[in-house]
């Protein structure tokens, strides 16, 4: 069976960009405001000879607070069932919210590899916050920034290693 990358992560730290940064094109929804909903977005991706599927879940639309959390919940559940490499997106530009160690704590029983990608670093300084940041969750990082364009192979060739 071809391997998954499941992308999970809070609402709003650009799981559904890095999504379609990754497969090169715009599939995902970015922006819930254009209000359509869908669950989860699969896609096959190819780096370096080797295939996987590539997965956005994530609610897209507006959530209220309890929604917040079955919508995590969902997220985890996809990832516990289908992922042989799971992408924990966070922001760099905000730094680790509450939401994210709610993330982090269940993300801890899962057994597939996690690598930790925080995203909007758009500058030297914001790479160094979160180079400063996200290490305490212990887990192997890379910051990227999708809409500057930063770290997109070195993350396709993590991910390559990892599978
Ligand atoms: P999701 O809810 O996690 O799927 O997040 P989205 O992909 O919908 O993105 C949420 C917002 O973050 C959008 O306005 C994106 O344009 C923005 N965003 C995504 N990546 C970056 C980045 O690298 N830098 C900055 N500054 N903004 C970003
Ligand atoms: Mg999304």
């Amino acid at each position: 069976p071809i391997p998954k990358v499941v992308i999970v992560g809070r609402p709003n730290v650009g799981k559904s960009s890095l999504f379609n940064w990754l497969i090169g094109h715009r599939v995902a929804i970015v922006d819930p405001t254009s209000g359509v909903t869908r669950d989860r977005v699969d896609h096959l991706t190819e780096h370096g000879g080797r295939y996987f599927e590539l997965v956005d879940t994530g609610g897209m639309g507006v959530i209220d607070k309890d929604g917040l959390t079955d919508d995590i919940e969902k997220q985890i559940r996809t990832a516990m069932e289908e992922a042989s490499v799971i992408l924990f997106v966070v922001d760099s530009q905000e730094g680790i919210t509450g939401l994210d160690e709610l993330v982090a704590r269940k993300l801890r029983s899962l057994k597939a590899p996690l690598l930790l990608v925080a995203n909007k670093a758009d500058n030297k300084s914001l790479k160094l916050d979160a180079e400063t940041e996200f290490p305490r969750f212990g887990w192997p990082m890379l910051t990227v920034s999708v809409t500057g364009g930063q770290n997109k192979v070195a993350l396709l060739e993590t991910v390559h290693k990892l599978l």
